[in-house]
Order: structure tokens, then sequence, then C-alpha cells
């Protein structure tokens, strides 16, 4: 009997999939924001929630997406009032781990049950886990891929998108809170103390070889899918833990990715070592030239994202912000 007609493999294997999507979705936004151990800091605290759960006798899962939304709240306000996010991450790290355990102890459960969360146990999802995460993985791919352009001009430039007049607040707290989502989702596949590495990883390995912000939502969205799925593969034929292969196929892909983008890198900068083909006096940094091909002009009317520059507008979508120059755009 193949392994894929067991039911529980297929729960397992749908936990994957969904896991593999969201997790990069999100971990896009954080790594442009240099917030890396962002979703490892959650993780923590989510270990407070399942504890809670545990304690209360509810749905620990449940229970750690309430704690982590919270707490991703809280360190946005602590970042937005200029505190070291280096700080209030160190913070959630320790409060999390201890209160996880002490609330655990108080449960009369022991480190057994939360170990499930902390590494997780992807072949134990049942019916009731596995609607709760693919429900909420598909609320925050929806999310991510759909509100793309904007979230990528924010977190790109938040100054010139607060000028354009976007709620920059309310969408820095968005993808907070979507990355709190995406933690307690992962709980239950590569577990709490790797989920960091699934929403990091992927998207580090695709930088590599990716140039626009688009391509490399997409494509670590895949290569999340593609490790999360094989490590599930891998770890039922061998018995290893499936949340650790999971995240080392994901590691050996950034370490195949690598030495490519090396060497693409050094390749781009013998052929324009100006950078700019066309005016290759200005050295200014600002004046970078990506050649494409638009089906329109920009303009007041184009529907495109307007922002004010200097002397003149620029338009942002599919993560270029740029502006036109002559017969090409000038990247800003
Ligand atoms: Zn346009
Ligand atoms: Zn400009
Ligand atoms: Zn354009
Ligand atoms: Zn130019």
């Amino acid at each position: 009997m193949s392994i894929l007609a067991l039911e529980f493999m297929q729960r397992a294997l749908l936990a994957a999939v969904v896991t593999g999507l969201a997790a990069p979705a999100v971990g896009t936004y954080l790594v442009q924001r240099r917030q890396a151990l962002m979703g490892d800091g959650i993780g923590h605290v989510a270990v407070t929630g399942v504890a809670i759960g545990l304690l209360t006798q509810t749905s620990p899962v449940l229970a750690a997406v309430v704690v982590a939304i919270i707490a991703s709240v809280v360190v946005e306000i602590v970042r937005e009032r200029g505190t070291s996010g280096d700080v209030a991450l160190a913070l959630m790290f320790y409060g999390g781990i201890a209160g996880g355990l002490l609330l655990t102890g108080l449960a009369g459960q022991g480190a057994n049950t939360l170990n499930r969360y902390l590494f997780g146990s992807i072949v134990t999802v049942d019916d009731n886990d596995l609607w709760i995460v693919v429900g909420l993985a598909t609320a925050v791919v929806a999310l991510s891929v759909g509100l793309a352009p904007r979230l990528f001009a924010i977190t790109q430039d938040p100054d010139f998108a607060r000028v354009a007049g976007v709620n920059v607040r309310a969408y820095n707290m968005l993808v907070s809170v979507l990355a709190a989502v995406t933690v307690t989702v992962a709980m239950r596949t590569v577990g709490l103390l790797l989920v960091s590495a699934l929403m990091v990883v992927p998207v580090a390995t695709v930088q590599q070889v990716t140039r626009t912000f688009r391509a490399t939502l997409l494509a670590a969205m895949v290569v999340g899918t593609v490790a999360s799925v094989s490590g599930l593969m891998v770890s039922a034929y061998v018995d290893v833990q499936p949340g650790a292969t999971i995240v080392l196929i994901a590691l050996a892909g950034f370490a195949l990715a690598w030495p490519v983008g090396m060497w693409s890198r050094s390749r781009l900068r013998r052929r324009q070592p100006f950078g700019h083909e066309t005016d290759a006096f200005e050295l200014d940094d600002t004046h970078h030239v990506v050649p494409e091909d638009h089906g329109h002009l920009h303009g007041p009317d184009c529907g495109h994202l307007a922002v004010r520059h200097g002397d003149h507008v620029d338009y942002v979508h599919d993560g270029h912000r740029h502006a036109p120059h002559g017969s090409h755009y000038d990247e800003h």
C-alpha cells in the first residue's frame, strides 16, 4: 500500500503544502523589513499561548493564535516608539519560554506535551487542527499576495508611502499579525522553534537569483512548498523528525543557490561597471535603470500608486518604484 493512501499522511501532506506556501509569503516582508528573527520571537511567545490552552483545557492552537497576535501588536508598537527591536525581541524570547514552561507545569502536563508544539508533530494533525491550519494559511496567502504592491511600497519606503496618503501604521500592523498567524499555523508542522527557518530560509535562497520583489515572493513560496513536502516524504520513509528534515532541506537549497547568486552578481558588475548604460557618468546610486516592457505609459490615470519624489513623480507597481526618464525608466 502506498504511504499516500494513509489518511494521516494525506492530512500531513495538506498541512505541509499550506505551511510551505504561507510561511515564506509573510517571511518575504519580514526579511524586507530586516526582521528575520521576528517569527522566532513570536514562536517563543506562542509557547505561553499553548500552555494557556493546556491549562484552561481549551484549544492550544487557538490560544496560541490569540497570544501571538497580542505579542506581535505589542512589538510593533514598541518598534514604532523607537525602542531597539533587538531588546524587544530578547524580552519576547525569554518571557515566552519561561511563561510557557511555568504554565505547562501548573497544568500538570510534562515536557512531552509541550514538545509536540515546540518541534511540531505533523503526522498527529487531526481533522480539527487541519481545518484551522488550512483556513488560517489560506487567509495569510491571500492577503500577502493580494496586497503585495501596497505592502511592498510600505516596506521599501515608509516615508514616501506615508506622503502618498497610505495608512502605513495599519499595514505594518497587518504584516505583524500575519506573521503571528503564520507562526501558529506552522506550529503543528515544523514546530515553534523552527518556524522562523521556514519563513526566512526560502526567501534568502531565492533572493540569490531573483531581481524583483514579486519574483522573490512567488519563488519563495514555491521553494517553501517543495522543502516542506519533500521533508515530510523523507521523514515518512526514514525514521527522522519531519520538522527538522524540512528545515535542513530548505538550508540545503540555500547552500546550492548561494554560489549561483555570487556568480551572477559578479557577472552583473563586470558587464555594467557603472550600473547604467546610457549615463555612465552619473554615479549616484539613485539612478538605476531596469529595462521593462510596459503595456502603457505611467500617468495620473494609469491606476498605479503615484508618489511625489522631488521634481518628478514615481509610480509603484510589481516591486518597482520608478519614474519615466526619456526612453527608459529610472528605478528609485
Ligand atoms: Zn502605470
Ligand atoms: Zn523618483
Ligand atoms: Zn512601471
Ligand atoms: Zn535614466
